[in-house]
C-alpha cells in the first residue's frame, strides 16, 4: 500500500518524528523513503542576498541529510532534495509527490506547546486540505510505536470517515493490528432550549449506525480483532482521551466529516485531533466516488 513514501523536512525536531515515522513505515512495507526541503523563493518581501540564499540551501541539505541518515541507520537509502520554486511550499510539495508517484506523506506539525491559530503550521494545513494520497503527521511529543498494535479509527458516517476505514483496515491487515471503532456523541450540538433529551437519543442512535456498518466492514476484512465503543463529549478531546487509555498507537480518521463545510481546509474535530494527538494521525480523503 506504501511504496513510495515522502517526508518534506525542515529540519525541526516534530520533522525528525515524522522522519522516524516514515522509516517505520518504509522498513514495513519495503518503500522508498524520499527526503525534501523546499526553499521557497518566492514570497521574500525584500529577496534573499546571494548569502542568505546559500545559507538557507545549507540548512535544506543538512535537514534532508538528517532524515537520510536516520534511514540508512535501519538499512534503507532515502532519495533526498532540495527543492527552490517561487510556489507556495505546499504546492511543490505535491508537485514533488505526483511527478514521484509518492502513497503518503509523513510530516511534523507543530504540537501542544505552539501558540494562537496557526497551532497545525501552515503548510501542514495546506497539505492536509489539498494532498489527495493520506497525510500522516507527528509532533514533537508525538511517541511512535511500531508496528502499531490498536489503531483507532472515529466513526462520524461520512464518506470521509468511510474512506479512512478502508486505509485502516488495510494498514492493520498488513501489520495485525486491532482496529478500533469510536463514535462521539458530541452534547456540545446540544444547546439552548430544545430538547435535549430528544436529540441526544436521535444523535446517539445515528452514531451506533455508523458504528455497526463500520464493523461489518472490519469483519469482513482479515483484521482479526475490532472494537465498537460510543462515548459522549467534545469529539477531539474523547478521540484522544480513548487513545491513551486503550493504547491505541495511531489514529486513522478523514480531513472532513458530515458536519463541516467542504472549502474549510481541515474539519475541527481533525485539527483538534492532530494537534492533541500522542500518536501519528493518518488522514485521508473522501474515495473520489464516495
Ligand atoms: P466540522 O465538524 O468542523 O464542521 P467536518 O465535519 O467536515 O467539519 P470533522 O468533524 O473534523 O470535519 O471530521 C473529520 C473526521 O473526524 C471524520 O472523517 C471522522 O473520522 C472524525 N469525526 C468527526 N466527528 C466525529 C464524531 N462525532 N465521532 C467520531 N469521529 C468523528
Ligand atoms: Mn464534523
Amino acid at each position: 500500500m506504501y511504496d513510495r513514501i515522502l517526508v518534506p523536512t525542515d529540519g525541526s525536531e516534530p520533522a525528525a518524528v515524522a522522519g522516524d515515522m516514515a522509516i517505520a513505515l518504509a522498513e514495513a512495507f519495503e518503500a522508498d523513503v524520499h527526503a525534501v526541503f523546499v526553499q521557497e523563493t518566492g514570497g521574500w518581501p525584500f529577496g534573499l542576498s546571494e548569502e542568505e540564499t546559500a545559507e538557507l540551501r545549507r540548512l535544506g541539505e543538512e535537514a534532508v541529510a538528517a532524515v537520510a541518515d536516520r534511514a540508512a541507520e535501519a538499512g534503507i537509502e532515502a532519495t533526498t532534495a532540495v527543492l527552490e520554486d517561487s510556489d507556495p511550499i505546499h504546492e511543490t510539495v505535491l508537485a514533488y509527490a505526483d511527478e514521484h508517484d509518492i502513497d503518503a506523506i509523513v510530516i511534523g506539525t507543530r504540537g501542544r506547546s505552539g501558540v494562537g491559530r496557526m497551532l497545525v503550521g501552515s503548510v501542514t494545513e495546506q497539505l492536509l486540505r489539498e494532498s489527495t494520497i493520506p497525510v500522516v503527521t507527528a509532533h514533537e511529543e508525538t511517541t511512535v510505536q511500531w508496528p502499531f498494535e490498536g489503531i483507532l479509527v472515529p466513526v462520524d458516517g461520512s464518506a470521509t470517515a468511510h474512506a479512512a476505514l478502508s486505509e485502516a483496515i488495510e494498514l492493520a491487515e498488513r501489520i495485525d493490528a486491532a482496529v478500533h471503532l469510536l463514535h462521539v456523541v458530541d452534547t456540545g450540538l446540544v444547546t439552548g432550549d430544545v430538547d435535549g433529551g430528544m436529540v441526544l437519543e436521535a444523535l446517539e442512535e445515528a452514531g451506533e449506525q455508523a458504528l455497526d456498518i463500520a464493523s461489518d466492514r472490519v469483519e469482513q476484512s482479515a483484521v482479526t480483532t475490532v472494537e465498537s465503543s460510543i462515548v459522549s463529549g467534545p469529539p477531539s478531546h474523547a478521540i484522544c482521551a480513548y487513545a491513551d487509555e486503550h493504547g491505541i498507537d495511531a489514529i486513522v480518521m478523514g480531513t472532513h466529516g458530515r458536519t463541516g463545510i467542504e472549502r474549510v481546509l481541515l474539519g475541527s474535530v481533525s485539527e483538534g485531533v492532530i494537534r492533541r494527538s500522542e500518536v501519528p494521525v493518518f488522514t485521508t480523503k473522501a474515495e473520489p466516488d464516495g
